[in-house]
């Protein structure tokens, strides 16, 4: 078994209760460790600096892209969302399963950079599940909401490109499900190379004694 931590991506519609999903995975595992992603977006009541997001200006973004220190960043209604590289590395060198709420064009980056990242879409069991889970938030205008409908839409066109789709109907039962998805990734043949190798070396050496 490697010791290596699995980077994930989880992606999914505004509103999809990704963010919900991700909180109870690091509540009920100490595996994970959650990337803090940085933004040109206002921070939502509540949200706080270096917690939800590293709140930046236009300026810091653009700085931060020029000195390398994104792993990848995209443009997402208006604003600019990215990865600093530092902590993802450095957690992944831990062993950590090291999670990225991102969306669509920056998972499909990682997942060109980082061939072996394990792309996640989380979903609602239907769309209109998905308007009233955005429309209950009370935090966003209804053009805000709307938009964020259209994202969804473009959004879906990508779900193929994922390696494991999320249904998240009931919330536990979706923690639970999630977890054994990315834990069962730490055995995959490409991830237990080592383990195959030397079980090959050992395998040989038997039949050599023959
Ligand atoms: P929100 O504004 O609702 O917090 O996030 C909007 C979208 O941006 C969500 O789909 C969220 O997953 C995504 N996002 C958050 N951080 C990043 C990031 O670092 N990179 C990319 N590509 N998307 C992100």
């Amino acid at each position: 078994m490697t010791n290596k931590g699995i980077l994930v991506v989880l992606s999914g519609f505004s509103g999809s209760g990704k963010g919900t999903l991700v909180k109870r995975l690091l509540e009920e595992y100490d595996n994970y460790a959650l990337s803090i992603s940085m933004t040109t977006r206002l921070p939502r009541p509540g949200e706080e600096h270096g917690k939800s997001y590293f709140f930046v200006t236009r300026e810091e973004f653009t700085s931060t892209i020029e000195r390398d220190g994104l792993l990848e960043y995209a443009q997402y209604c208006d604003n600019f969302y990215g990865t600093p590289k530092a902590y993802v590395e450095e957690q992944l060198a831990n062993g950590k399963d090291v999670i990225l709420e991102i969306e669509v064009q920056g998972a499909l980056q990682i997942k060109e950079k980082f061939p072996e990242t394990l792309l996640l879409f989380v979903t609602p069991p239907s769309a209109k599940v998905l308007k009233e889970r955005l429309a209950g938030r009370g935090t966003e205008t209804e053009e805000v909401i709307n938009k964020r409908m259209r994202r969804a839409a473009e959004e879906a066109d990508s779900m193929a490109l994922y390696d494991n789709i999320i249904v998240n109907d009931d919330l536990e039962a979706c923690v639970k499900y999630t977890h054994n998805v990315i834990q069962s990734a730490h055995s995959t043949p490409d991830r237990v190379s080592k383990l195959i190798v030397n079980l090959k070396e050992e395998l040989n050496g038997f039949s050599e004694g023959e």
